[in-house]
């Protein structure tokens, strides 16, 4: 018997089978790059982390123990941010370390860096410290854009595997529009990522199941993560995608997530993403706590078994992290 593996948490390392139910694609703050450079913007330190750590200890009353924080170093992560909403919160918040896409994110100093370069900063970050800090990220993010992979995408994809490859932290990713997971998971599978490892992002964003099979039979995880964003696609159609896949057996395949934005700085975030879709409900705030209290209960009423639940928010993350 090898030791559980222990995974990478803002306050320092939980084993892996410690983590409960997870909600594995979140953020605890959010900015379009480049918003901090504008020095009339200023944050509420104290005022925004009490609003932070107020809204995750919500999930604690529905058993989540644990949140991913998805955000990549240019949209804005706050590594001090994340350590104080945890403490306060009593949530674990595994952070992650990586790049957004070419067309939102991607600074040019990372461009001019080689796969290695790439890699060699990703695992610094998960094993000696993020921005600075001793705070050590736990997974590896990793973007691309609509219908292409961009030069400069393929680099941090395949600087993602390498740093996988010698930290054991998994791979999750950003997709736009529902395109181009099948041709991440060729990436990563020509770099040697053992691919139960990796979350194929925003699949969601896709309502064709072909789509999805394509990347659960090469065995790679996809991401139904943004459940209430619903004027890029309507959760009727994610929970659809959702009762496909767990009557094909999938259910150990599945993320339900929200990609909520936690707080948000300069202009809302989502805006350029999609215009609305057909059935768009108009926007709220939404709240880390919003799919166990609506998404998750519909699942149950549909006939959704509690294993399979159990499956996609505990076994997927324990298998995801390494157990
Ligand atoms: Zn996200």
């Amino acid at each position: 018997m090898t030791a559980t593996r222990q995974v990478n948490t803002v306050l320092g390392p939980v084993s892996v089978n410690q983590l409960g139910w997870v909600l594995m694609h979140e953020h605890v703050i959010i900015c379009n790059p480049g918003w901090e450079l504008d020095a009339r913007n200023t944050y509420d330190r104290e005022r925004d982390v009490a609003a932070i750590a107020g809204k995750l200890a919500t999930l604690l009353e529905y058993g989540v123990k644990t949140l991913v924080d998805a955000t990549p170093i240019d949209l804005g992560r706050s590594v001090e941010y994340m350590v104080e909403a945890s403490k306060r919160s009593g949530v674990n918040i595994i952070a992650s370390t990586g790049l957004y896409s070419e067309n939102r994110g991607f600074p040019s100093y990372f461009k001019s860096r080689s796969i290695d370069q790439i890699a060699d900063w990703m695992v610094w970050e998960l094993t000696e410290g993020m921005s600075g800090t001793t705070t050590k990220a736990g997974a590896i993010k990793v973007a691309t854009g609509l219908g292409k992979i961009g030069q400069y995408e393929e680099k941090a994809l395949r600087a993602a595997a390498r740093a996988h490859k010698r930290t054991g932290a998994p791979i999750l990713t950003h997709t736009d529009g529902g395109t181009m997971g099948g041709e991440q998971v060729d990436v990563f599978e020509e770099e040697g990522v053992d691919l139960s490892r990796v979350v194929i992002g925003h699949c969601c964003g896709n309502s064709d199941l072909r789509y999805h099979y394509g990347i659960l039979r090469r065995g790679a995880n996809i991401g139904l993560d943004r459940i209430g964003i619903t004027y890029v696609m309507p959760d009727e159609v994610r929970r659809g995608i959702a009762m496909s896949a767990i009557a094909a057996g999938y259910a150990s395949q599945l993320v339900l997530s929200q990609d909520t934005e936690g707080q948000i700085y300069g202009a809302p975030f989502f805006d350029s993403v999609a215009p609305p879709a057909e059935g768009a409900q108009p926007r709220r705030q939404r709240l880390y706590a919003d799919m166990m209290s609506g998404f998750i209960p519909k699942l149950r009423e549909t006939g959704v078994s509690e294993r399979s639940i159990e499956a996609c928010m505990v076994d997927l993350p324990r298998k995801v992290f390494g157990d």
